[in-house]
């Protein structure tokens, strides 16, 4: 099953409305036993132990999954006030996003630094989004494709086929529809994601990159969730603003459960 839901809350929340925020979308889940969108939400780092303990003692059948914004592209060592994906494992996180804009673009992350990151939270068994997405320059001069090709090309190339089957998921993030209430149409988010699949399909093989999860991620909503995930190779969303508000991160998780 492709279908994924992830919410991206970014540096927003204190720790306790957060904690609140998540028993509401976990109360939503449960309500709504038989969806089958694998869905998770991205806290801030420091909460998510916490958290992951929280949801250990839910009881309901619809699992609400953890992943962290982000990881260290290193291991143990002296490293002060990063995170290693080890360290993120043991603490019960079994997700992580790799790649998003907002650390491309704001903290340096290159595509070499973004492939270390990969490649280390895979080796410590963590499931990676990878998120890929090029600014409005590239697709106003037709160049969309190979630059996500390349993001995707570095990122993934030391993985073998099968650790990118068991650990990765896609995320594609068009990086002028971030947070900025301009969407993909339709049309354009299933064009770059069967490109992708396509992509997947040569680096790995067709079986591989047919039950790959491509996500679409930039200014979702429940007003477009549902034309988004209608086409065939949209599996679902990255969400950022609408997934701190529960009534509206549990209508898009509606729209794709119905898709
Ligand atoms: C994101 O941060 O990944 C994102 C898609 O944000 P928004 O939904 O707010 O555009």
């Amino acid at each position: 099953m492709r279908k994924i839901v992830a919410g991206n809350w970014k540096s927003q929340k204190l720790m306790d409305e957060g904690l609140e925020l998540m028993r509401a979308i976990a109360e939503g889940l449960a309500n709504h036993p038989d969806g089958d969108t694998t869905v998770l939400i991205s806290p801030p780092a420091p909460y998510l132990a916490l958290y992951a303990n929280e949801l250990r003692k839910t009881t309901s059948s619809r699992k609400l999954n953890l992943s962290a914004q982000q990881c260290a592209a290193q291991g143990f060592g002296a490293f002060t006030g990063e995170f290693t994906a080890e360290m993120l494992k043991s603490a019960g996180i079994q997700h992580v996003l790799i790649g998003h804009s907002e650390r491309r673009d704001g903290f340096g992350e290159s595509n070499e630094v973004v492939q270390k990151k990969v490649t280390r939270a895979v080796s410590a068994g963590l499931k990676v989004i990878l998120c890929c997405g090029e600014h409005l320059d590239r697709r106003q001069a037709g160049e969309e494709e190979a630059w996500v090709e390349g993001q995707i090309q570095s990122a993934l190339s030391d993985l073998s086929p099968e650790q990118i089957q068991n650990h990765v998921v896609i995320a594609y993030e068009p990086v002028w529809a971030i947070g900025t209430g301009e969407t993909a149409t339709a049309q354009q988010a299933q064009q770059m994601h069967a490109f992708i699949r396509r992509l997947i399909s040569n680096i790995t093989t067709p079986e591989i990159a047919k039950h790959m999860p491509i996500l679409y991620g930039g200014s979702c909503k429940p007003s477009n969730a549902q034309e988004l995930f209608a086409e065939p190779d949209v599996d679902g969303g990255l969400i950022g603003g609408a997934s701190l508000v529960a009534e509206d991160f549990l209508a898009i998780v509606a729209a794709s459960d119905q898709a």
